[in-house]
């Protein structure tokens, strides 16, 4: 694999992440933001993961700096990418933000940069033309707190070159990711296209009356080993999104989900219980019921 200089615009939570699991990995990389102040925070957050790496990962101060060091910040596109082998954009969750974005690098980035797009939700089709080198663009999709959850979801879309394919696997494992390939376009990768319909089954079944929640996880946890339900994983993710997401199905028509949006409004969110984050989700934390011995027992 070729690619040395690595260039990380957007330094939001994944933005920072990436760029500093990638510059801990030896590549000099850097960072675009929009303004001073946006790279300010950047930087700060960058220098938080630097406590993490060294507590989570038992990382050494002098490695911790060198990583750091391996670090430049701009916030003039032309000039981040100018010696650039691979762009990856972590920049807002928004459609026309991202066509922007990539009009104006595909014609600032050197002929032979790769991009490639963090998006969650969309797919590499929809911002392909805009970078004005399909071929040499793609997805690769990394989970939050990416130096412990590391997987790599590298996804092509129809007129992505092979080889660029395969480089964007290896560059992957190059900086510690497991590198998960998907040959077509789908949307919520591998991970969200599992988890999306297995959360939102295991909601129906409570608000329809079937079962309670942790029932729910006890059948799930006992019949398959698994350490934990649908439900401590909701309230892992916080209430928020599945909310969002249901009240989007309830706009479009789903009665379905429109009973789960309401019932997760006024039994969770308006009660302030969004999951861990607040103390209090499907379970009460730091001890959970379904961590206590007994809960597999009865
Ligand atoms: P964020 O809001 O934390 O960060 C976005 C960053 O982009 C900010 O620093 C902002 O200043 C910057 N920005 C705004 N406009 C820009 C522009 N035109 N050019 C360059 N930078 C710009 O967002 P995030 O949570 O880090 O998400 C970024 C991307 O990563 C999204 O596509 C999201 O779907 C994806 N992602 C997020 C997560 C997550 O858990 N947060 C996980 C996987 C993937």
């Amino acid at each position: 694999m070729d690619y040395k200089n690595i260039t990380i615009a957007g330094s939001g939570v994944l933005g920072s992440q990436i760029a500093y699991q990638t510059a801990f990995h030896g590549f000099n990389v850097s960072v675009f933001d929009i303004n001073d102040e946006a790279l300010q925070a950047g930087k700060n957050r960058i220098q938080n993961l630097m406590k993490r790496y060294q507590k989570d990962l038992s990382a050494s101060e002098e490695q911790v700096n060198t990583a750091f060091n391996n670090i430049n910040f701009f916030s003039d596109l032309s000039l981040a990418v100018s010696n650039a082998d691979l762009v990856i954009e972590a920049i807002p969750e928004v459609v026309q933000i991202k066509l922007d974005f990539y009009h104006y690098l595909g014609r600032v980035a050197p002929e032979k940069t790769i991009f490639a797009t963090n998006s969650s939700t969309f797919l590499p089709s929809q911002f392909a033309q805009a970078t004005e080198r399909p071929e040499k663009f793609l997805a690769l999709h990394f989970a939050n707190e990416i130096w412990k959850n590391n997987t790599a979801e590298i996804m092509k879309h129809s007129a992505t070159d092979m080889n660029v394919f395969n480089e964007m696997i290896k560059f992957a494992k190059a900086i510690g990711m497991v590198a998960l390939p998907l040959y077509k376009e789908q949307p919520g990768y591998i991970l969200n296209s599992l988890l999306s319909p297995f959360l939102r089954e295991a909601q129906y079944l409570v608000v329809n009356g079937i079962a309670d929640p942790e029932t729910v996880d006890k059948t799930w946890m006992i019949a398959t080993g698994s350490p934990s339900g649908p439900f401590a994983i909701l309230d892992v993710i916080g209430m928020n999104t599945p909310y969002n997401l249901t009240l989007a199905a309830a706009e479009a028509g789903d009665i379905e989900a429109a009973k789960v949006a309401k019932w997760l409004k006024t039994e969770f969110i308006d009660k302030g219980k969004l999951g861990i984050a607040t103390g209090e989700g499907f379970y009460k934390y730091p001890k959970p019921n379904f961590l206590e011995p007994d809960f597999l027992k009865n």
